[in-house]
């Protein structure tokens, strides 16, 4: 898989942005993008993740020249496209870019094969076009219009259309956002065979972290307009740089602890600070509930953490568990499969040490006083609401 990574060759092929930077409303208003460099290369696909509203359409957008930064260069295939500075300005039409939008907007004047074949070339050869439409079932519909279409097929429509001039750069935004989970599951396999087979770079944004980790060689991790991470996706998962990063993926166990001779000490047990963290820092421990493993246990008969089940309940393929361990705090664990040990049961807990990190604490101030109340503030996506270690009165688990 071709690596994502910064490049100053000017004759690199793909996709290079350089620094751009954009406030809505004036440089005095916080930007919406701020300093954001990448490069992807010829033939990869990379994934921007984050948050509802942290920039990504924005930037998607000035990638395709339906806006201008207010500083910043886009390049594509080594050629200028954008640059705020000398306010030069390719033409969207003039790119070679492929971009599908969120709401796919297809011409509704136009069937499904008008729309596809729009703004080709009469004279271009149409055979990838056509075989393209029979695999993915659209052969039937050609003659249709959009609004006759389900959302599964006007997402494919809008696919083709992206890739039928041979655009040297796509562009996605959210392109299965629109589909119930059956469908995106299928059409996301078809699309990234689609994409694999011809050369481009491709950038796809995206708020869900498993559509990330499926399409993705590289994933770019944003947060309110700034890139905080890029990494393959495995060493996105194994290694996020921060809390945020690591909420982004999914609820998380959060406790709080101080560095004391290099260690955390942890109601989860006696954890080595990373290097990089200060002798007496406040720290954020936080466990994947996927990376705990609990199994039947007396005090008597094993030394590590101990906890009682007090409530287990079937989420399909897995167990959400969630174990009182003591001083006023639950612990919820996932585990694969049909667990469901009775309420009362006294179990030991095991802590799967990549599922753990360690973070200076970002939030002092949640740190010290009532953190229940404020866990879901700081969650870091509307999927991400890390779990409260308080008991929770009124829990409907
Ligand atoms: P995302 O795609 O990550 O959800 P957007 O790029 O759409 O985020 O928006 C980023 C921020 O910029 C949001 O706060 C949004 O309200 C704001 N925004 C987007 N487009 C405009 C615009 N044309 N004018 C003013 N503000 C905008
Ligand atoms: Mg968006």
């Amino acid at each position: 898989m071709p690596p994502l990574k910064m490049s100053d060759s000017p004759n690199t092929k793909g996709l290079t942005v350089r620094h751009i930077s954009h406030s809505y409303g004036g440089e005095a208003k916080r930007p919406v993008l701020d300093a954001i460099s990448f490069h992807v290369a010829d033939g990869a696909i990379a994934c921007l993740l984050g948050p509802s509203g942290c920039g990504k359409s924005t930037l998607l957008r000035m990638i395709a020249g339906l806006a201008m930064p207010q500083q910043g260069q886009v390049m594509i295939d080594g050629r200028k496209v954008t640059d705020a500075g000398q306010k030069h300005f390719i033409a969207p039409e003039d790119r070679h870019v492929g971009m599908m939008f969120q709401d796919y907007a297809l011409f509704p004047h136009l069937n499904v094969y008008d729309n596809i074949a729009f703004g080709i070339d009469e004279r271009m050869d149409k055979t990838w076009m056509h075989q393209a439409i029979r695999r993915l079932g659209l052969h039937a519909h050609v003659g249709a219009f959009p609004h006759t279409l389900s959302g599964g097929q006007q997402q494919r429509v809008a696919l083709l259309r992206a890739l039928a001039r041979s655009p040297r750069v796509l562009l996605l935004d959210e392109p299965f956002s629109g589909l119930d989970a059956d469908n995106r599951i299928r059409v996301r396999e078809e699309t990234i065979e689609l994409l694999r087979e011809r050369s481009m770079a491709v950038l796809m944004v995206t708020h869900d972290p498993e559509e990330a980790m499926f399409m993705a060689d590289s994933i770019l991790v944003m947060k309110q307009g700034q890139i905080i991470q890029s990494g393959s996706p495995t060493e996105t998962w194994l290694g996020p740089a921060n809390a945020f990063v690591t909420e982004l993926f999914g609820p998380v166990n959060r406790f709080c602890a101080k560095v004391c001779e290099g260690v955390v000490d942890t109601p989860l047990g006696r954890f080595a600070a990373p290097p990089s963290i200060n002798e007496g820092t406040e720290v954020d421990l936080l466990v994947r509930p996927d990376g705990i493993g609990i199994a039947e246990s007396t005090q008597e008969d094993f030394a590590g953490v101990h906890g009682t089940v007090v409530a287990a309940r079937l989420l399909g393929r897995v167990s959400h568990i969630k174990v009182d361990i003591g001083n006023d705090q639950l612990l919820h664990v996932r585990i694969a499969g049909v667990i469901l040990p009775k309420i009362g049961t006294k179990v030991a807990v095991l802590v799967e040490r990549c599922s753990a990190f360690i973070f200076p604490c970002q939030d002092k101030q949640a740190c010290v006083s009532d953190r229940a109340e404020t866990y879901q503030e700081g969650a870091a996506s509307s999927k991400a609401m890390p779990f409260s270690l308080r008991k929770e009165r009124n829990s409907p688990l």
